[in-house]
């Protein structure tokens, strides 16, 4: 008979992760390849995170708090859980209303990000939901399922319990409806990794889809910003019935560059309802309310204060600047890498291009190819799941110069 020390014991689900080596995998090759190449300046096409820094109306906005916070008179000490006021006025009437979405206060949920909301949306949600995702795919959605139980095991890199739907060239990175219910459906438009979107008349199918099937669809909007094109939704809100189905993840990160000030929010509408194994009908609203109100603190009063300034005209215009920034740099890469013969998916209403590897290569020898070629660093497609195999991301956060220069040393090649 074993004897076991009597312990706590550990949610064994976490157990079942597998370890996220692909980052550090990564930093291992560059390392190196630096200690065998100290001479090449090597160029990081594969950061997800801005590098411009925060524009100057919320700098001016930020110190004003700061200012605010050293006044017995204006001091603020906790703040409600779901946001200022203010600040949820201000998103409804710049980011909703002008493309005829109308919401309550109620329904805007302030966060410290989109990462914290769409990881605990699972919270109020049952375990045994059948999940589906995209793939590739934002890895957040699938690992705070893995850690809850909702996923089964893995096969062949797959959970055995979640429902993929492969987005390549092949379908042109519009996953197909399933045949099946699903519960929950996680969808990211503009995507990450693929740069990718889906038409209002497609994802107008999705909408379809969940009302028919009593499903919730969970969208991320984290990259809403960056869309160009006339025909690309900003909000699932845009399409008929959306409110009875979906909750929307929005981010202030890549809007606004706050990845190290942290701020965004999420949308409940009200009438967004799942059932209980009863088959009574649950408002969502009210359970996230309740989930936030005992477990979050609510985003803190400066950076509350610093993401209402990105609503000012001059907030407007500098974080447009940004963006347009970025979106140069992406057409710039786009255009040069199409003229020397790859496929490149995306780069147009997003930060990312999703790039096919040539010849028939794996993501990872792309990878080595770019590496030890052109000192080019992206990131390997099979990191964000199965279908991302033969396809590598680049970003379009570097600076123009680094862009530039990646071109041309892709040309020679
Ligand atoms: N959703 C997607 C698709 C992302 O790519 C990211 C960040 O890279 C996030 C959410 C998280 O953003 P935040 O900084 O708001 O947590």
């Amino acid at each position: 008979m074993h004897s076991f020390t009597q312990m706590a014991l550990v949610n064994e689900n976490f157990l079942k992760l597998p370890g996220n080596y692909l980052f550090s995998d990564i930093a291992k090759k560059v390392e190196k390849y630096k200690a065998e190449h100290p001479e090449r300046r090597i160029i990081r096409l594969g950061i997800g995170d801005v590098t411009r820094p925060l524009p100057e109306a919320v700098i001016v906005a930020m110190h004003k708090a700061v200012d605010e916070m050293a006044n017995k008179e204006t001091f603020r000490g906790y703040g409600p859980e779901q946001g200022y006021d203010f600040l949820r006025e201000a998103i409804i009437k710049h980011d909703f209303e002008p493309r005829g979405i109308m919401l309550r206060k109620s329904e805007v949920f302030v966060n410290d990000g989109a990462k914290s909301d769409t990881g605990n949306i699972g919270d109020i949600l049952d375990i045994n939901n059948r999940v589906g995702v995209t793939d590739p795919v934002y890895p957040v959605y699938i690992d705070s399922n893995v850690m809850v139980g909702r996923t089964g095991n893995m096969t062949d890199d797959k959970w055995n319990d979640i429902t993929y739907f492969p987005c390549t060239a092949e379908n042109n990175f519009i996953p197909e409806i399933p045949h099946e219910r699903i519960d929950m459906i996680y969808l990211c438009y503009p995507n990450n990794p693929t740069g990718m979107t889906l038409s209002r008349e497609e994802l107008g199918k999705w909408v379809d889809y969940a009302l028919a099937n009593g499903s919730l669809i969970l969208f991320d909007a984290a990259y809403e910003a960056y869309i160009r094109e006339n025909d690309v939704p900003h909000s699932i809100y845009e399409i008929e019935g959306a409110k009875r189905c979906a909750i929307e993840f929005r981010s202030f990160s890549k809007t606004a560059g706050f990845t190290g000030l942290r701020c965004g929010y999420t949308i409940v509408p009200e009438e967004v309802k799942a059932s209980t194994r009863n088959g009574v009908e649950v408002s969502l609203n009210q359970l996230w309310n309740r989930r936030q109100s005992t477990k979050f603190n609510g985003a803190s009063y400066i950076s509350q204060r610093a993401a209402e300034a990105i609503y000012t005209p001059d907030g407007k215009e500098q974080i447009a600047g940004n963006i347009k920034y970025y979106m140069d740099n992406a057409k710039i890469m786009r255009s040069g890498l199409q003229k020397a013969g790859y496929k490149v998916f995306g780069g147009i209403n997003a930060p990312y291009l999703w790039v096919k590897a040539p010849d028939g290569l794996s993501s990872w020898d792309f990878f080595d190819m770019l590496l030890n070629n052109a000192d080019i660093v992206g990131t390997p497609g099979t990191g964000f799941g199965p279908s991302g195999e033969g396809y590598l991301r680049l970003t379009a956060f570097g600076t123009r110069e680094d862009c530039h220069e990646a071109i041309e040393r892709i040309n020679k090649l």
